[in-house]
């Protein structure tokens, strides 16, 4: 129970028995001064109980003590009081009327002494109430204080869990998430970027996911290449393919016209090529057909280009070159080719010639309509007897030769 609880039922129980006590006087029987005496004694035992709680909790000696003995006092004369009652009653036969008013003086002047501690009770417990009470709202300020220190620290605690979760997100947004979403990017370019490969001092299994995907990548990027080599060369010349060819056709055509510049295209054939085949073997063949992918390679610019078009049938595009250019280039080679001994490997030497037919770009013409011209002239340069360059007539030419 708190302290000013008990504090105010001391008050209460001194004020009931002060009250109960004064009854004592009015009895007129035995049975009367029975039940009053217990009742009495009720009210005695519960304020001696509340006194008892009480001085346990004050701090106030003295007053405990004046109070303790303000409630003996109280019960012996109370005792007196009860003892005269009785000797009244049960006597009151051969009281003499001189001895009765003796009695009752006595008994009105213990009732009074008892009222004057009864006083003094009631006084004494309700400066402890009131003194309780300042320690009380003392203990209500203190209370506070700690309700608030209390409020504080789960407000603190509060902050720096969220300052734990904030920095376990930080980190996992910048250890994980951020450097998954750089290698997503890094494997998003088509380019290795070879930092990728470098060791982190603090390798983790990321490192080691990211290391594997770049090596990873870099074999695919490696094998992409050597697909796209396999898909545009000529397996056998290292030349440009036919597919190849068509396509450098196709934009240098482009170019040529959106930018007004020239260019020629020199198409030649082996001469006589089966009999090589069929003198000295295929692979013999095979050597001159290489032989000469070399020899034409050497003749040609950086921005030229020569593929093989068919069997043994070559063509050279010649970006930013006019018709007489082109000549010049196709008669250097026709010369270089038949001036060139080719010695296949276990076999004799061999010499062969070309067959040439130049044609330059006209005005809208495209690829396809060139090398048509181009082909045309070759056929005329074998007609014409071999090993020699002929000029592809120009299309209007050709339209006319069409309508005879
Ligand atoms: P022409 O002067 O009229 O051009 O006569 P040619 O014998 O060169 O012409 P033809 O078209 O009759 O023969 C071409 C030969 O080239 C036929 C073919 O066996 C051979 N040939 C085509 N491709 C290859 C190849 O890759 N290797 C070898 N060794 N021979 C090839
Ligand atoms: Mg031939
Ligand atoms: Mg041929």
């Amino acid at each position: 129970m708190p302290r000013w609880q008990t504090a105010q039922q001391l008050q209460g129980a001194a004020h009931n028995v002060g009250a109960k006590a004064s009854q004592l006087t009015l009895a007129f029987t035995l049975g009367e001064l029975r039940s009053m005496r217990a009742e009495f004694n009720d009210q005695m035992l519960d304020l001696e109980a509340s006194l008892q709680a009480v001085v346990g909790q004050t701090a106030n000696a003295e007053l405990a003590q004046n109070l303790v003995t303000a409630a003996s006092d109280f019960r012996r004369v109370a005792d007196e009081l009860a003892e005269a009652v009785r000797h009244r009653v049960t006597s009151a036969a051969a009281l003499t009327v001189q001895q009765m008013d003796q009695g009752r003086r006595r008994e009105r002047d213990l009732a009074r002494l008892m009222g004057d501690h009864s006083v003094k009770l009631a006084s004494y417990s309700g400066t402890l109430a009131a003194e309780i009470d300042i320690a009380f709202a003392a203990y209500r300020r203190d209370l506070m204080r700690r309700l608030w220190l209390q409020g504080f620290f789960i407000g603190f605690a509060g902050v720096l869990m969220g300052i734990l979760i904030w920095r376990q997100f930080y980190l996992l947004d910048h250890r994980l998430i951020h450097r998954i979403r750089a290698l997503e990017a890094e494997m998003a370019k088509t380019d290795l970027d070879q930092n990728l490969l470098s060791k982190h001092p603090e390798a983790d299994e990321i490192d080691a996911m990211r290391n594997e995907l770049a090596r990873l990548l870099s074999r695919l990027t490696d094998q992409n290449a050597e697909l796209e080599r396999l898909a545009t060369t000529d397996g056998l010349t290292g030349l440009a393919n036919r597919r190849s060819l068509f396509d450098h056709l196709e934009q240098e055509v482009y170019r040529a016209q959106r930018y007004g510049t020239a260019l020629s295209v020199v198409m030649f054939d082996i001469d006589h090529f089966k009999r090589i085949n069929d003198s000295w073997g295929h692979a013999a063949g095979d050597w001159v057909l290489r032989k000469i992918a070399r020899e034409i390679h050497q003749l040609l610019r950086r921005t030229d280009r020569a593929g093989r078009y068919g069997g043994e049938e070559f063509v050279v595009l010649l970006p930013e070159t006019d018709l007489p250019e082109a000549l010049l280039l196709a008669h250097r080679l026709n010369q270089r080719i038949s001036d060139t001994v080719i010695t296949p490997e276990h076999g004799m030497p061999i010499s062969v010639t070309i067959s040439v037919g130049v044609a330059a770009l006209a005005p809208h013409e495209n690829g396809e309509a060139l090398i048509y011209r181009a082909d045309q002239a070759l056929y005329r340069a074998k007609q014409e007897g071999r090993n020699r360059v002929e000029t592809a007539i120009t299309p209007a030419d050709f339209g006319r030769q069409k309508e005879k």
